[in-house]
């Protein structure tokens, strides 16, 4: 299918597209547009105008510190998913981001779609945004009022839906760092690699003295909205602990049960390689 007509504007300066968005209540950003145009095109979304956002300067950085509070990986809203995953520093200063955009569709649409992007559209099924809330990273976004950061725990209101408001852009992801005594892993199961995940399961430990002092679990595909669950005090059996906390929803790929049996498979699995990974980067 076609989509239906909209204007086009590919402005220059951020100002210049903050103001397009502000005088245009059903305009929407175009970034990579590898989730935008098959909206379009399937008439699943018609904005009147597309704000592209790719000719706006210094937004397609991948900066990584190791130091002090700021410690963590900032991602540009023009960064491309494979940008980020080709940062050595960034898979140094934190692991989970190349452990998860591995698995974010395939490498044409990594050199195209972009992080941000990924975050914004807020899909359930989407690995960014789990992992954004899992580690309790946020995200910068600038209007006409101004600039605010938004913590990940407030991003994500439902179904493809963020909080932001239909004018904000956001700029930049920031995800904090891997601390020492820390470790993470990630698996997913999906019907054939670079498809959406069935289910998909991060673990972020904390280790003392090869101990687990905390364990958090993120879930991909298993309700409407990234979900979050800790079970640092449920280590003995965490898939019941998670289930305790998540419905797992039927749709055309899968259903509520088979979902709840994937968490019960990969809970145990992804939060073992999680502690090994703390241990061994102790050792
Ligand atoms: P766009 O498509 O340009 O925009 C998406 C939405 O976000 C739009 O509503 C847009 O207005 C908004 N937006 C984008 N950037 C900004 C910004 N900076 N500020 C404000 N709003 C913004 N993703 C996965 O996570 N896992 C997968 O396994 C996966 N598989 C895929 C398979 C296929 C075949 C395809 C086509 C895509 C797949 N994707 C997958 C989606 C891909 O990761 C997209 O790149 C990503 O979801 C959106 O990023 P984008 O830059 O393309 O955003």
């Amino acid at each position: 299918m076609k989509p239906a007509p909209f204007a086009f504007r590919r402005p220059a300066t951020l100002d210049e597209a903050l103001a397009a968005l502000a005088g245009e209540p059903g305009a929407k950003v175009l970034a990579g547009g590898q989730s935008l145009v098959p909206l379009l095109s399937m008439r699943l979304a018609a904005p009147s105008m597309l704000v592209d956002i790719n000719a706006l300067p210094d937004l397609d950085h991948v900066t990584a510190s190791s130091e002090g509070d700021e410690a963590g990986v900032r991602i540009g809203a023009l960064a491309r998913h494979a940008h980020v995953l080709a940062s050595a520093e960034a898979a140094q200063v934190q692991p989970l981001l190349a452990l998860a955009l591995s698995h974010v569709a395939h490498p044409t649409i990594r050199n195209r779609g972009t992080t941000v992007g990924s975050i914004v559209h807020a899909d359930a099924a989407a690995e960014m945004p789990m992992v954004l809330r899992l580690l309790e990273g946020s995200v910068d976004v600038a209007s006409v009022r101004g600039r605010r950061t938004v913590p990940a725990a407030e991003l994500f209101a439902g179904p493809l839906e963020s909080t932001l408001a239909h004018d904000e852009i956001a700029l930049e992801a920031f995800f904090p760092s891997l601390p020492d005594g820390g470790g993470v892993a990630f698996q997913e199961i999906a019907r054939r690699h670079g498809d959406y995940a069935l289910v998909g399961v991060a673990a972020v430990v904390q280790t003392e003295g090869g101990e687990v002092t905390g364990a958090r679990l993120g879930y991909v595909s298993v309700s409407d909205v990234p979900v979050v669950v800790d079970v640092t005090d449920a280590l003995d059996d965490p898939a019941a602990a998670a289930l305790a906390e998540l419905e797992p929803t039927d749709d055309i790929h899968a259903t509520a049960a088979y979902r709840a049996h994937l968490v019960k498979v990969l809970t145990p699995r992804v939060l073992a390689d999680a502690i090994h990974h703390a241990r061994e980067r102790s050792a």
